[in-house]
């Protein structure tokens, strides 16, 4: 039986086992899924000995997503645009390193909210490892324009300078026909039609200081957290007409990525979504 596991510090929380889990029964594929607990200062170490044992793939969760891309003998571009791993494969002596947590939010947005990116006014709240994990699935996705925001503005500066070099991802991006900048909250004007919450402000209960403005009916406001209840982002862009969406989705969807990479079979994500929401 092949064998996969997710790492992390602290690990014990983790909903992979459970999803995996899921998608090898629904696709009759025969794996095992286990938690590993990496110390702090110990990851490469942790990484050797799976090797050693044969296990075939792994994800990778805080606080080990850099050095999971330092280890990766090959990555993906999407890996390399994000500047972080989640998804590792061992193929004989080489560690591939994969990133598919920005596919699993466009997949949530596009097919599990039923929103298309393509020509749309988006703006992403944050600028740290998970909207820059997102931006070059969401480049991909053609939006008319993408306006980046970041309570420290040089990071979404310097995100905006990175991502408007096409050249630096094999074409995989054609930037010339998506507006992409940056700038402060209190810049942001008029309404889009999807806002991300890609700050981890929902963690301490905190609003990031988003102008109402952008909020209206017909946008989707996408909270990257996931919680029983909606976070108090969700709260606010919801009393301002948007409908809104947690990251569970987000979750499932960049799991069903990672399964694919390995198994090469894509499981149907809906049922999985719809069990891990009624276990919140
Ligand atoms: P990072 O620590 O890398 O980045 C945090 C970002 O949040 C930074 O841009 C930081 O700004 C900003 N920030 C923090 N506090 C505030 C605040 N009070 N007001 C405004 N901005 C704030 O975190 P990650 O990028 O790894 O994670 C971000 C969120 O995404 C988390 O909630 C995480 O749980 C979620 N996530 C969800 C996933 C899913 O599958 N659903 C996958 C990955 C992440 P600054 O630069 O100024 O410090």
């Amino acid at each position: 039986m092949d064998q996969y596991c997710v790492i992390g510090n602290p690990i014990s929380h983790s909903k992979s086992p459970a999803i995996h889990a899921q998608y090898a029964k629904q696709t009759g594929q025969q794996i095992s899924y286990e938690r590993e607990l990496a110390p702090l200062d110990g990851f490469a170490g942790t990484i050797a000995s799976l090797v050693a044992r044969g296990v075939r793939g792994a994800n990778v969760t805080m606080p080990f997503k850099l050095e999971a891309f330092a280890l990766s003998t090959r990555r993906t571009p999407r890996a390399e645009a994000a500047g972080a791993v989640n998804t590792l494969s061992f193929e004989g002596a080489e560690i591939i390193g994969d990133n598919t947590d920005g596919a699993g939010l466009v997949a949530d947005i596009v097919r599990n909210a039923g929103v298309p990116i393509r020509g749309k006014r988006v703006l992403m709240l944050g600028a740290g490892g998970a909207a820059r994990g997102a931006l070059l699935p969401l480049l991909g996705e053609q939006p008319r324009e993408l306006v980046l925001v970041n309570r420290t503005r040089a990071t979404a500066d310097a995100l905006a300078r990175q991502f408007a070099d096409a050249a630096a991802f094999d074409g995989h991006i054609s930037p010339h026909n998506v507006r992409l900048c940056a700038c402060d909250f209190n810049q942001l004007t008029g309404q889009f039609d999807i806002v991300i919450n890609a700050t981890s402000a929902s963690m301490a209960a905190d609003l990031p200081p988003v102008p109402a403005v952008v909020f209206g009916h017909g946008t989707l406001a996408l909270d990257m957290m996931y919680t029983k209840d909606p976070t108090v982002f969700m709260q606010f862009a919801a009393g301002h007409g948007a409908s809104v969406r947690d990251g569970l989705g987000m979750l499932v969807e960049q799991a069903a990525e990672a399964f694919f990479g390995w198994r090469g079979v894509r499981p149907d994500t809906r049922p999985i979504l719809e069990q891990m929401r009624t276990a919140l």
